[in-house]
């Protein structure tokens, strides 16, 4: 386009910005938290329950008293068939995952690995984040002190060479964050060859740890859209490995954020580790909210027929966005999205530097988004170029206008850029 042609448009674009503006809108998609629609879908938990109810667990415990340091066998059995891990592998924790991750590594930092070294006595401690990823995941290691390196995410997983050539060299390198299906914010999932690159990884710390935070094991946008993952303890026993993964889970996303039951996978070794610390911080986690979980899915079908429910609210959400996204913006060369099967997020990258300004121009028109530059280690991304699109909590006919908001921000300020790219040249 002329510079002609770009000024009449961006004029165009503003006076359709500015009737937004006079919308009024005030919609947040923030966070990527389930929409009332799906909380309600967990509401016959509170009915499991009751007063008359006999809370005995399989093996006799009364779960309304002290005790069961690990979880109950009952719920080792329902999470560990969803994390694909058997029960003896898996420590039920209280109610956040996001927290289990925190107290591995604090006590990483405290008491140190498997006898190793703890952390606070060594110089410096580094870690690997795949970028885009989960801003909590960063926030954590941050308030640690750690240095977090970034390494670029692919279809795939993360760049594999990179991480593997890292690892083996820098003993300072303790651990890697890691959200292997359905990725947050690209929804992405880790090939057959990734998984396996990580379980065959060398590292030169003995005490480096993946975490394997698999927020998103089994929620499916589609029956027929479903991605598999090869299963990392099983992969890294079968490498020589067997220590070397963290697995994470939780239902938070599947029945309720903050009053789920959380979960770690891991080898026995580890577990042994962890143990000796846990029996110092608890006498047990919430045995009534784990017997409720238990009795109220049964089973792995029971999860499985609750996530196709969540996804029935759900899916019309992403693909509003994803239609809106085609229409307005595929083949204008102006900005790139994901089209996950899974997961909580749509990933948006603008042209360079123009991801602040786009976040920005939504706010000021009424809808907010996770900030630019979150998904990245201390808010710095680079390109200024990634948005993360959380679409699952306002209706679908807020996101209708929120994602065609969006489009029109993007197109506006890439315009903007191209005009002022023009006038430096
Ligand atoms: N991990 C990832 C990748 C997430 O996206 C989230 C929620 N946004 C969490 C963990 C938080 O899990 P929890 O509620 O179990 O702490």
């Amino acid at each position: 386009m002329s510079k002609e042609e770009l000024e009449q448009l961006r004029a165009e674009l503003k006076a359709a910005y500015r009737k937004y503006q006079d919308m009024e809108l005030s919609l947040n998609m923030s966070r990527g938290k389930p929409c009332k629609e799906q909380l309600d879908l967990s509401m016959e938990l509170m009915d499991i329950l009751n007063s008359d109810s006999d809370l005995t667990c399989e093996d006799g415990t009364d779960c309304r008293n002290y005790g069961v340091l690990d979880g109950l066998p009952e719920a080792k059995e329902l999470i560990g068939a969803m994390m694909e891990n058997k029960p003896d592998n898996i420590i039920i924790y209280g109610n956040s995952s996001l927290n289990v991750m925190y107290d591995c590594i604090s006590r990483s930092y405290t008491h140190g690995v498997m006898g190793n070294t703890p952390w606070c006595k060594l110089d410096k401690i580094k870690w690997l984040c795949p970028v885009p990823g989960y801003d909590r995941h960063f926030g954590i290691t941050e308030y640690f002190g750690i240095e977090m390196i970034n390494i670029p995410m692919t279809e795939q997983g993360p760049d594999m060479d990179l991480v593997e050539k890292l690892v083996s060299e820098d003993e300072a390198i303790k651990g890697i964050w890691c959200v292997p299906k359905y990725s947050n914010p690209q929804g992405y999932s880790y090939s057959d060859e990734t998984v396996r690159r990580f379980a065959r990884l060398a590292p030169a710390a003995k005490d480096f740890r993946i975490y394997w935070d698999n927020a998103y094991g089994v929620h499916h946008l589609y029956d027929d859209r479903q991605d598999q993952l090869i299963e990392i303890l099983h992969e890294c026993k079968k490498a020589g490995n067997p220590d070397m993964v963290y697995k994470f889970a939780s239902t938070s996303k599947i029945t309720f954020p903050g009053s789920g039951v959380a979960a770690l996978a891991t080898s026995l070794n580890n577990l042994e580790d962890i143990k000796n610390q846990m029996k110092n911080q608890t006498i047990g986690h919430d045995k009534v909210n784990q017997l409720r979980h238990v009795r109220y899915f049964k089973d792995l079908d029971g999860i499985r027929a609750h996530m196709r429910r969540h996804a029935d609210v759900i899916r019309p959400k992403f693909e509003i966005v994803e239609r809106t996204f085609d229409e307005q913006l595929e083949g204008l060369g102006i900005g790139s999205w994901t089209v996950p099967n899974g997961g909580y997020f749509i990933s948006f990258e603008t042209l360079e530097g123009c991801a602040k300004k786009v976040v920005s121009r939504c706010k000021k028109a009424g809808v907010t988004l996770t900030g630019a530059g979150a998904t990245y280690p201390y808010h710095r991304d680079p390109a200024d170029s990634n948005i993360r699109i959380a679409p699952t909590y306002p209706s679908v006919e807020d996101l209708a206008k929120a994602a065609d908001l969006f489009a029109l921000c993007v197109k506006l300020v890439s315009v903007e850029k191209l005009l002022e790219d023009s006038e430096n040249k």
